[in-house]
């Protein structure tokens, strides 16, 4: 198949979420099962154009209120070398920091200019490359336009055989607007209700997205009913609801070359489960690097994550309402944060810090801190608010580091809760998100590292033993994509 997707991210090349992780996967995935694979996303302002291939020519790229005239530029993934990604540049959009905001602006209020660019720019990449693909795959509500213009656009041009998939990796973001914004598009003003772009009288990317798509996939089974709900829907239930036959939950993968314990180059030993007690070498460097007291005895509960509230970080670090004060001054646990976000968490966690001998915290991005906390860590603290599929438990799980998650989206679909009585199970799972559930679960999981050590070890061959290739994800994509050309262009 010929697959175009569509992306705000890639790794390596832009990244803010997981969504870059799985787009690249996803590719790679493809492109090793021998589908003809491209990637197209902005040249944001630090990737570096002189390591990459200029296309012939500039591109003009019809947009509001006249032509963006931009360069593209080509590359090969890394290691992957028939996965080509294209890159649009263009400087008075993407030239600058920030993909989609920076801390003072955290949305730019030219964000559908910018991503205009991109939807329409895809198609006008395939143009240029003589390529036109049977799948465009957008994902999130950045590429969402490029979903609306293929339907009411594009195949009345020589895109008739092509069908658009949307991936919603997080309905929290969903590209609202002012009305205003619509004219960024350079499209009829009836398609501003014509193909579902009204929402409260501004725009919503992603909701004209989830009208316009052929088919709609989000990144777990669980999520997937969980965003047809009044609780998770946030506001694009009913819609949803009403699109529900095309609705598939897909569980992303993870990234095997990066994301392994036993080849991890980011580790100071490797290891697996037969040689697992080479962990401890990486739980002494992780306390060591983080200023812990080095201990093997004690444990070590990790936590990386973006400083947001989806991610349960009041429930643990709220003044007064969070429990992690409590946790680490009344049970015998260390815990190393690795995160960056929202700033009155940022400072709360240095307040922590600053009482707590056993807190240790960095603030900032750091990859590898992150493997190195994966590795080091007996422990994972992962209380998302929601969760459309999450890696960092995915990570643990094949690290041997004990994930401890709330029963919601992703985390539900992968890990297993302790069952005391056999010592089955992956991890430590509680429903409720409140800091007293927090508190409990980091205890019932510090009890059984204490007393039972014969159930963790177990856990940890469970968990060890789980395969998150995306060779199985790639095949139900493809699916997706064959009934996505059936309901799209039977024409
Ligand atoms: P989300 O996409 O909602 O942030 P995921 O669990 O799907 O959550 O993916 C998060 C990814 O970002 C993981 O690969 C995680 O290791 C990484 N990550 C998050 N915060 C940091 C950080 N401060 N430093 C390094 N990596 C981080």
């Amino acid at each position: 198949m010929k697959i175009l997707m569509v992306s705000a991210e890639a790794v390596p090349f832009a990244k803010t979420g997981g969504l870059a992780d799985a787009v690249s996967a996803l590719a790679i995935t493809f492109a090793n099962m021998g589908h003809d694979v491209k990637i197209v996303i902005p040249r944001y302002y630090k990737i570096d154009r002189n390591k990459l291939t200029p296309l012939e020519g500039p591109m003009g790229i019809p947009v509001g209120g006249g032509e963006a005239w931009t360069q593209v530029f080509e590359t090969s993934m890394p290691d992957c070398e028939n996965l080509k990604v294209y890159f649009i540049d263009h400087e008075q959009s993407f030239g600058r920091d920030g993909v989609y905001g920076t801390p003072a602006e955290t949305d730019f209020h030219d964000n559908p200019y910018r991503f205009s660019i991109l939807c329409h720019g895809a198609f006008q990449l395939c143009r240029k490359l003589g390529w036109i693909p049977d799948i465009i795959h957008c994902h999130d509500w950045s590429a969402s336009p490029a979903l609306v213009f293929l339907k009411h656009i594009y195949r009345y041009q020589e895109f008739e055989n092509t069908a658009g998939v949307l991936t919603i990796h997080n309905l929290g973001y969903q590209g609202q607007y002012s009305k205003e914004n619509f004219a960024s598009f350079g499209i009829d003003w009836g398609l501003y209700y014509g193909a579902g772009f009204e929402h409260n009288g501004g725009i919503n990317l992603l909701q004209a997205g989830i009208s316009s798509a052929d088919m709609i996939t989000t990144v777990s089974p669980t999520y997937a009913n969980e965003i047809q709900t009044p609780e998770g829907g946030f506001g694009m239930d009913g819609l949803l609801r009403v699109r529900s036959d095309v609705v598939r939950g897909i569980l992303n993968g993870a990234d095997l070359r990066s994301w392994n314990p036993k080849t991890d180059k980011r580790l100071p030993k490797n290891y697996d489960f037969k040689t697992i007690k080479d962990k401890a070498v990486n739980k002494e460097a992780l306390q060591k690097n983080m200023g812990l007291e080095v201990n093997p005895d004690v444990p070590v509960f990790g936590i990386v994550t973006r400083l947001a509230d989806q991610k349960g970080i009041a429930e643990l670090f709220a003044p007064t309402y969070g429990c992690m004060y409590n946790m680490c001054n009344n049970l015998k646990i260390q815990v190393a944060v690795l995160g960056s976000g929202e700033a009155w968490c940022e400072n709360e966690i240095r307040t922590l810090e600053s009482k707590l001998p056993n807190f240790k915290a960095y603030i900032g991005y750091d990859e590898n801190l992150s493997h190195l906390i994966e590795a080091g860590s007996d422990f994972f603290i992962m209380p998302s608010r929601y969760e459309p599929c999450g890696l960092n438990q995915i990570y643990s799980l094949l690290y041997g580091t004990l994930p401890i998650v709330r029963r919601t989206g992703g985390l539900a679909d992968t890990v297993e809760n302790y069952n005391e009585a056999t010592g089955e199970g992956t991890g430590f799972m509680f429903d409720c998100l409140t800091p007293g559930a927090v508190y409990d679960t980091v205890g019932w999981a510090t009890y059984a590292y204490y007393n039972k050590k014969d159930h963790i070890k177990k856990m940890q061959k469970a968990g060890m033993s789980k395969t998150f290739t995306w060779d199985k994800s790639a095949e139900l994509y493809l699916e997706t994509y064959k009934e996505a050309i059936f309901r799209g262009c039977h024409k």
